[in-house]
């Protein structure tokens, strides 16, 4: 096709700007919680900012759903908790890893519900209060995933304990799904059962056992409160269905510079990629250090076998494939097929957010939205920015 030589193009950005950015739009994000809220029905909606929110920064998430209505959140870890406490004074805080010896004092200090996993922590937790006072608790229940939680038939015991001490209440059951995703699993339904039965052991206790794909299953599955996650950011909770979410997170990458391929060229290491036409090539500022995961190749990396094409970035509103292996801080696109001269050094290739959602690229690297969030590293700009009104 193109035998026009584009001269190749080394100018740097501007000093100071970055090579990378990421655009979080706040707006979308409480549009998002606020529509899982009322696909919670009566249920009360949480909001999950473990993994510093998914990746897209703990802090403005969190000022953003509080404002959107949300009061009760889950993080993975204690010192997680305690930096959402200095962001958030007056919410509830639930800590889904429990409370372990040693972890004890963040708890009362920062004033987090520990969610108790295992016997060995209830052991832990009762210890704790018996030093230090009352602190509510959340009991988890393992109804099918063998992860946290105590097991059912322990959970039943526990509750008609006559040794249980009076001390011990927890204000809610919890349990975790391990097939939402899949709702005509046959998991679904008898996690739904064990966990009925546990909840109907203990009296009037809140329970909740729906994440995002939970809240989908419908109503049987909402209980007193939901735990949203990776929908509130742009994700896909469910499979083989259209996402209803809105774009959270836009990632973008600075094209260096536009060349050219000769036929029979080879692009990247280990020359995977020997291009069969002349080629004009962006190669754009963004690598596996960033999170764009060397499996999201467009050729040379085991998942390509699969026969799953590459991951796309979009540029000037066009698709572009990934050329070649992605290397630590780069990446090759094809653009041949746009107008010679519209892509340019210095101009911004979109990863995925807008134009491409990000469970297609996840899944382009054999992988799901939820990991390529919360891996994108700190080499980007980082905006957060509200819908102009
Ligand atoms: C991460 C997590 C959630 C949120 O799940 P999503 O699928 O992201 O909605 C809810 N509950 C527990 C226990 C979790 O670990």
């Amino acid at each position: 096709m193109s035998t026009q030589h584009t001269p190749a193009r080394s100018s740097l950005p501007v000093a100071g700007e970055d090579h990378a950015r990421l655009t979080v739009d706040l707006s979308a994000l409480a549009d998002n919680w606020r529509a899982m809220a009322r696909r919670s029905g009566a249920a009360r909606a949480a909001a999950v900012l473990k993994a510093d929110a998914y990746g897209i920064g703990l802090e403005p998430a969190a000022r953003t759903f509080h404002q959107a209505g949300a009061r009760d959140f889950f993080v993975a870890t204690p010192a997680e908790g305690a930096a959402l406490r200095a962001i958030l004074p007056e919410v509830r805080i639930y800590v889904l890893s429990g409370m372990w010896a040693g972890s004890e004092r963040l708890f009362f200090e920062f004033d987090l519900v520990p969610v108790i996993a295992s016997e060995e922590q209830l052991v832990v937790f009762m210890a704790a209060i018996a030093e230090g006072g009352d602190l509510p608790c959340v009991l988890h229940v393992d109804t099918g995933m063998s992860r946290l939680g105590l097991r059912v038939e322990d959970a039943l015991a526990l509750a008609d304990d006559p040794a249980r001490p009076a001390s011990f209440s927890p204000i809610m059951l919890l349990s975790h799904l391990a097939c939402a995703d899949d709702p005509g699993h046959i998991l679904n339904r008898q996690q739904l059962q064990r966990f009925r039965s546990v909840v109907s052991a203990y009296d009037d206790i809140d329970a909740s056992l729906a994440n995002s794909a939970g809240i989908f299953l419908g109503e049987d599955y909402h209980f007193t409160l939901t735990r949203p996650g990776i929908s509130l950011y742009g994700g896909a909770a469910v499979n083989g269905v259209a996402n209803p979410m809105k774009p959270v997170v836009t990632a973008e990458a600075r094209i260096l510079q536009v060349r050219e391929a000769k036929a029979g060229e080879s692009v990247s290491y280990g020359a995977t990629a020997v291009v069969s036409r002349d080629t004009r090539i962006a190669v754009a500022a963004i690598g596996y250090a960033d999170g764009y995961m060397r499996s999201l190749s467009g050729s040379g990396v085991p998942v390509r076998q699969a026969n799953i094409p590459g991951a796309q970035g979009v540029v000037h509103g066009h698709a572009v494939p990934v050329i070649g292996r992605v290397t630590m801080d780069l990446t090759h696109f094809d653009v041949t097929d746009l107008p010679a001269g519209s892509v340019r050094a210095g101009d911004f290739i979109e990863l995925f957010g807008r134009s491409m959602p990000v469970s297609d690229v996840a899944r382009a690297g054999g992988t799901i939205d939820y990991e390529l969030l919360t891996s994108l590293g700190r080499r980007y700009e980082r905006r957060y920015e509200l819908a102009k009104k």
